[in-house]
């Protein structure tokens, strides 16, 4: 069975995202959503327990679609769990910039065994980011064209939680 892994910080899962998992289903049997905390950034608006029910509630009649978290190198989440390359969404030059960078470390750091697949962003969803949509939310815009409802679902419970506390 071939298995890939898909690593990021989702935070939240865009629908831009989830462009890049349904184009990497109909290349492999197995696409594992990997939730990555990434110590470059701080704290996120979801933790990452919240990033992870999030995701396995909208894939959870998807049987191709697994949803993990980790805190060791991608490269060896990738070999525990049985892939030899991690896909990443290409949506501009800076991406690129950032994305082979990355995928010449992982070689490195995994003895050339893990190979890092791009695939292109839909021309409908290349201006979106995670970052994008959590501006959006702050300024109280509408986020449905962006993200899945139960995204923006959890969004508003969380303001509202923060706003009581
Ligand atoms: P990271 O912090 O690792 O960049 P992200 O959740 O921001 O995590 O992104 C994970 C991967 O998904 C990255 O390869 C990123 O370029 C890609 N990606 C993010 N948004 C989109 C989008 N709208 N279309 C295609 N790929 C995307």
């Amino acid at each position: 069975m071939s298995k890939v892994i898909y690593p990021g910080s989702f935070d939240p899962i865009t629908k831009g995202h989830m462009d890049i998992v349904s184009q990497a289903t109909y290349l492999f049997d197995e696409v594992i959503i990997a939730v990555m905390q990434n110590s470059n950034k701080k704290e996120g608006f979801f933790s990452i327990e919240e990033r992870v029910q999030i995701i396995r509630e909208i894939y959870r009649d998807f049987n191709s679609v697994k949803v993990i978290t980790g805190s060791e190198a991608t490269v060896d989440l990738a070999r525990l769990h049985g892939c030899k390359a991690i896909i990443r969404g290409l949506r501009s030059l800076s991406d690129f910039d950032m994305e082979i960078q990355l995928s010449q470390i992982n070689l490195e750091i995994s003895n050339n065994s893990i190979r890092t697949i791009c695939l292109f962003a839909d021309k409908n969803f290349q201006f979106v980011s995670s970052s994008m949509v959590r501006e959006l939310f702050a300024l109280h815009k509408s986020i449905t064209n962006y993200v899945e409802p139960l995204v923006a679902e959890k969004m508003g419970e969380k303001r509202k939680k923060l706003c009581q506390n």
